[in-house]
């Protein structure tokens, strides 16, 4: 049943979050598995097409609902909320300027909950420049011809399409005048390599995927060809940046959760007193708090300026993602030492929120490039600057 009350749809998630994705979270993790249970979850709940526009049959929401409901699913899981994440900024990447083909053979499966989607831009050979593919496109009879290959491709080999970013097909053209293209996974000449198998973000499916001859119609190309880079600026970057923010702000608050609930039932044999009366623990316990929350604060307004087109929107998006990358990364660490020994053993909550949060920083476009962005952005050069 469809619903675009945001309050009633965060409802929803957290209702699915405690019933499904919850109690799947550490058998994922520990198997390495795709959350096809949480993602069919979410699907059966309308969230499918949470960001695609409502006159094309989605929810309409933007930036701002996909942080909330990232954070909510990451504060869980975080590989479901990667997932999922992926799917959401595709489907607005698929959106931005949906012929009404692609409206009605992508876009209403989307919302109906039957069709996941992802995407695929990076490449082994230029790593976290994900905006200069080089993955060929050759013009042919009706269509184009794909061949490449693509990397650490989330929901790789499950979703039911591909968002394949190309090289210009004309040798001459700038190397930012790139095209994406949607890649059924039924087409011929896809293929996957071997299972995923990552520090943390365990369930994410992230794998490499070899384009040989991928024949595809014309009517695959979104956009035009070679106006990607308005795609990175407009809808791949601002997307891909807060639905990470919000996964990421997921684990640092499932992390501050766990502290403050070990402090709170740990006591000491010999004095009776715990963890919770010890003053220097309160204090390292206020610094995380200040730590998560002006990070949250940062990313809502920076999603709540993108919806409404602001100007100094991106900077704000790139260093949210920066600044969430930082704060999961040491808000989880933090957790740790105040949780003691006790959450150092293997197989604990907190040891697969490190692994998770570790992704942060690594994850294009990386915290190091991302503040190079915002500096070269505060100087008037143009981003894209190496
Ligand atoms: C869990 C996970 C899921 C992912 N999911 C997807 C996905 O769904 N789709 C997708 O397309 N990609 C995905 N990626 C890929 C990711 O976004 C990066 O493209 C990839 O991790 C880059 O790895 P690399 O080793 O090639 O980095 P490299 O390019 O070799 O970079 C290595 C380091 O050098 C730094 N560096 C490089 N150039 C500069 C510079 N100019 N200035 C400052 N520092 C620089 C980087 O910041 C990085 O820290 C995923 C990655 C992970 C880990």
């Amino acid at each position: 049943m469809q619903t675009f009350d945001p309050s009633i749809l965060l409802d929803r998630v957290r209702e699915i979050v405690n019933t499904d994705i919850g109690p799947r979270a550490s058998v994922l993790d520990e198997r390495y598995e795709w959350p096809e249970h949480n993602l069919r979850a979410l699907q059966a709940a309308g969230l499918g097409g949470l960001v695609v526009p409502q006159e094309l049959g989605g929810l309409g929401h933007g930036m701002f609902m996909l942080a909330r409901t990232c954070e909510l699913i990451g504060t869980s899981c975080a590989s479901t909320a990667l997932c999922f994440g992926m799917h959401c900024v595709a489907t607005a990447v698929i959106a931005a300027k949906a012929t009404p083909r692609q409206a009605d053979e992508l876009l209403a499966p989307i919302c109906a909950g039957k069709h996941i989607t992802t995407l695929a831009l990076s490449e082994p050979g230029t790593g976290a420049h994900f905006y200069f593919p080089r993955v060929s496109i050759t013009p042919q009879e009706g269509g184009y011809r794909i061949n490449g290959t693509k990397s650490f491709v989330t929901n790789g080999s499950h979703a039911d399409s591909y968002v394949v970013s190309t090289a210009p097909s004309d040798p001459d053209a700038p190397p930012d005048q790139f095209s994406c293209v949607v890649v059924p996974a039924s087409a011929e000449g896809l293929e996957w390599g071997p299972e995923w198998r990552g520090l943390g973000m365990r369930g994410n499916s992230s794998r490499t995927a070899k384009l040989q001859d991928v024949s595809i119609p014309s009517h695959c190309l979104l956009g035009e060809e070679g106006d990607q880079i308005w795609y990175v600026f407009r809808v791949v970057g601002p997307y891909f940046l807060i639905a990470m923010a919000g996964t990421y702000l997921g684990i640092a608050v499932a992390a501050l959760q766990e502290a403050v609930g070990h402090m709170q039932a740990r006591q000491y044999a010999h004095s009776g007193t715990g963890l919770a009366d010890i003053p220097v623990l309160q204090h390292r316990l206020g610094c995380m708090w200040a730590v998560v929350e002006r990070t949250r604060r940062l990313i809502y307004h920076a999603a709540s300026e993108a919806d409404e087109g602001g100007e100094t929107a991106l900077l704000a998006l790139a260093s949210a993602k920066a600044e969430v990358a930082d704060c999961a990364v040491s808000v989880v660490n933090e957790a740790m030492t105040l949780c003691g020994g006790v959450s150092y053993r293997a197989g604990g909550l907190l040891e697969r929120l490190m692994r998770d949060a570790r992704a942060a920083h690594v994850m294009s476009p990386t915290t190091d490039i991302l503040r190079t962005w915002v500096g070269r952005g505060l100087l008037g050069q143009p981003l894209l600057g190496d």
